[in-house]
């Protein structure tokens, strides 16, 4: 794998993330070799070769100067890892950058919200049950945890997964290992839906059933962006499987985001699986 020095490698948001309470987020890794087709970092800054990774070799120096810095000065905030990039894909086994990211943040005693498709997350457990531990949660925020783990769906339905994340584990796969992190508060990001494939209203409440069964917590709910190139593939994907939805796409999407309609809908559906922040 490539590797690349960075300048910079935590994000301070201006405002805390509504859905995943983050106020900071961190990408150990450049592109992403699951290769979802609707992935949206293909239309965004992040560039559109989702598959050309690379690892940012000199993030762990960067976090450490950075969460000195900030815990110095009591900056505490929940770090999203990761919101571009897959954190525990393949090549991380190898390499190790996510644990060695994690142990500096336990150092500091920041909060995680581990947002994967992986089952390799499943290794660094012992040092996600110390974070949720002994992590300073900002006084704003009433959660008394300092680890959430989420795991990503766009779909339960494996025929579907299979072509639309075909780097990725199985649904089914990410369940049992959700499953396995007992004692955590823990979720599924149903994000993005698939409109007409994975987001009828008896589609999501079946698919927050089922992740309840494997011990999900809360559910997350977002929509697809179509953007640049991104859009380009998704749209080479209905052409091929379900060319009869492209009429229905061409209406709910004038721009790179669903309708405002379709926005609200979601929003809705959101508020009833939210995270528990009791
Ligand atoms: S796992 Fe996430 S970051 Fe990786 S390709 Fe899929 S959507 Fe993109």
């Amino acid at each position: 794998m490539k590797e690349i020095q960075v300048k910079s490698i935590l994000n301070k948001h201006k405002k805390r993330d509504h859905l995943f309470l983050d106020d900071y987020s961190l990408n150990p890794y450049y592109g992403c070799s699951f290769n979802c087709i609707y992935c949206y970092i293909r239309g965004s800054k992040y560039g559109r070769n989702v598959t050309a990774i690379a690892s940012k070799i000199n993030a762990p120096e960067l976090l450490e100067k950075e969460l000195s810095k900030r815990a110095k000065k009591g900056e505490y905030g929940i770090i999203a890892i990761s919101t571009a990039t897959e954190p525990y894909m393949g090549e991380e086994k190898k390499l190790k950058l996510t644990r060695r990211l994690l142990k500096i943040i336990l150092k500091y005693r920041f909060p995680v919200h581990i947002l994967t498709k992986s089952t390799l997350v499943l290794r660094d457990m012992d040092l996600l049950e110390e974070i949720d531990e002994n992590a300073i949660m900002p006084s704003c925020l009433n959660l008394k945890r300092g680890a959430i783990i989420s795991f990503s769906f766009s779909t339960l339905d494996e025929k579907i997964s299979k072509i639309v994340e075909p780097g990725a584990p199985a649904p089914i796969k990410r369940l049992e290992v959700m499953k396995a992190f007992e004692g955590f508060l823990k979720g599924a990001a149903f994000i993005p839906v698939l409109p007409f494939l994975s987001d009828s209203a008896e589609n999501m409440e079946e698919m927050v059933k089922v992740a309840k069964e494997y011990g999900a917590h809360y559910a997350l709910f977002g929509a697809l962006t179509l953007a640049g190139e991104g859009k380009e593939i998704y749209y080479k994907f209905l052409e091929k499987y379900y060319p009869e939805l492209i009429p229905k796409y061409n209406e709910l999407y004038f721009s790179y985001e669903p309708s405002k309609e379709y926005q609200n809908m979601l929003e809705k559906e959101q508020k009833r699986y939210a995270i528990n922040m009791e």
